[in-house]
């Protein structure tokens, strides 16, 4: 029985509710008036019902279609301008107990050389990502009791927010690593973590244990209560995700909504982020097994759809899309990309050899940090590195409601700017700082608040003379 209020799995993501859904979507696809009433709901930028996102995305109507993208980029353009804030994936460790079916980190995989970065080899990463110009990172492990248990990764946060080279710093640790237990999670927030990632891969049972056959990763029910469980720990902000290409889209498109409506419900705060990832070639994984690929169109129709269903959701994409994907979906409601990424243990100070082989998935954007934010200031839009709100505690429901009241144009804008600014100063090739700074000198005019404006433009002027971390 579905009860968006239920701690459990099985009824705050309820099959038949699902099913039940998807069948109404379908029935309706065609139906413009009940179409049109849902997007006049949308249009107050409040959110979306599950039911209601469904019926957006099966619309076979043209042009109620062509109404649905535009509504997305005016909500993303209403809540998150043209800043894109950039993060980078750190790989700590590829030992993994897991059996999952579509990832060469899988227990049985034997082809790839196995690693697990040192404290010191942390070190090498960290000022690599560093000197690229990263300030906000992503970390990624497999799920070894052995080989990373919790104390491995609380260490490597410990020497990743204690590295400063040059004028770099790791401002904000956003971790994914497997479900885990209350306690784990309190630890993780102790550690100074921002978001806690954990991708659920797909929402539909009977496909996810056919999926993840061995492993603590195969309790379908452990995995997908683990956000429930961090709120517990104190994380309030909690970044979710499907592996789209796995399972029917439509079904885990109804269910990553249901997930959102339930953390909202349930425990006062929607997720922080959605990640969008369809599945990409890697060592070990048969790509026709996974028939379920989507084609760009209908991922661009996803990405749309969230937005307009939980308007107040940052949005991720990450480089396994190529430079036009990313460049299509930027538009309708992406917030967050990462850039220069390398998918290896240890790529970042040396890229790895190909017969190691150690990377989770191949990257389809190639391009180093520097030539991702050059295409971003080209395109219009302003690369942030910002990590203002977790450093001043705003996170989970501060968060939001800074968010909801719209003053997010007074603080995202002004720290994007600044932020972006320090990029220019520190990493950034002539061209590229030649672009940002008249970036810079455009945006700083679109500040509504003129205190903030001219506060902005003092703190831009002290960063060109050497000063750094300014924040609203
Ligand atoms: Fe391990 Fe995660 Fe890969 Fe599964 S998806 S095999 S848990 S690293
Ligand atoms: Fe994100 Fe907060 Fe910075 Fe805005 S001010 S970009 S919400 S960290």
């Amino acid at each position: 029985m579905y009860n968006v209020m239920s701690p459990k799995a099985e009824e705050f993501i309820s099959d038949e509710e699902i099913r039940s859904c998807l069948e109404y979507a379908q029935k309706n696809s065609k139906n413009e008036p009940l179409i049109r009433e849902i997007l006049q709901k949308a249009k107050k930028m409040k959110g979306i019902s599950h039911k209601e996102a469904i019926v957006l995305l099966d619309c076979e109507i043209e042009e109620l279609n062509q109404e649905i993208y535009h509504l997305a980029e005016q909500i993303k353009q209403e809540f998150y301008g043209n800043r894109i804030v950039m993060f980078a994936p750190l790989y700590l460790s590829n030992y993994c107990i897991n059996g999952c079916e579509y990832c060469p980190y899988h227990a049985k995989n034997k082809h790839i050389s196995r690693k697990k970065l040192t404290q010191e080899e942390v070190r090498r990463e960290v000022t690599a990502l560093q000197d690229m110009g990263h300030k906000r990172l992503a970390l990624e492990a497999g799920e070894d009791p052995v080989n990373n248990p919790l104390e491995y990764i609380l260490e490597c946060i410990h020497t990743i927010y204690s590295i400063k080279h040059k004028n770099g710093a790791i401002r904000r640790v956003n971790v994914n690593i497997a479900a885990t237990t209350v306690e784990d999670y309190r630890k993780l927030k102790e550690a100074g973590i921002g978001t806690y990632i954990l991708f659920q891969e797909t929402y539909d049972k009977q496909q996810y244990q056919k999926l993840h056959p061995t492993g603590p990763k195969s309790n379908y029910e452990y995995h997908t209560e683990a956000m429930d469980r961090a709120m517990d720990g104190g994380i309030d902000d909690v970044g979710l995700g499907v592996l789209f290409g796995l399972n029917n889209y439509r079904y885990d498109f109804t269910g990553i909504i249901m997930h959102a409506e339930h953390l909202e419900a349930y425990k006062g705060v929607g997720p922080h982020t959605i990640s969008v990832p369809r599945v990409r070639r890697a060592d070990d994984i048969d790509p026709d097994v996974f028939d379920n690929g989507i084609s760009d169109e209908i991922f661009q129709k996803i990405v749309a759809c969230i937005r307009i269903a939980v308007p107040y959701t940052g949005m991720i994409v990450s480089t396994r899309e190529s430079a036009k994907t990313r460049e299509k979906v930027l538009h309708l409601g992406i917030s967050q990309i990462s850039g220069g990424s390398r998918t290896s243990v240890g790529g970042y100070y040396e890229e790895e050899k190909e017969e190691d082989n150690s990377a989770q998935f191949d990257v389809s954007d190639r391009r180093t940090l520097e030539e991702v934010v050059h295409w971003l200031i080209d395109l219009g839009y302003v690369p942030s590195f910002c990590t203002a709100c977790y450093r001043e505690g705003r996170t989970g429901d501060r968060f939001m409601q800074l968010l909801k009241s719209r003053q997010i144009v007074n603080c995202c804008h002004p720290n994007a700017l600044m932020t972006l600014k320090e990029f220019l100063e520190d990493y950034a090739s002539p061209e590229t700082k030649a672009a940002g700074e008249k970036l810079i000198a455009e945006e700083l005019k679109k500040i509504p608040n003129e205190k903030v404006r001219l506060k902005a433009k003092e703190y831009i002027e002290n960063i060109h003379n050497g000063e750094r971390d300014f924040r609203f």
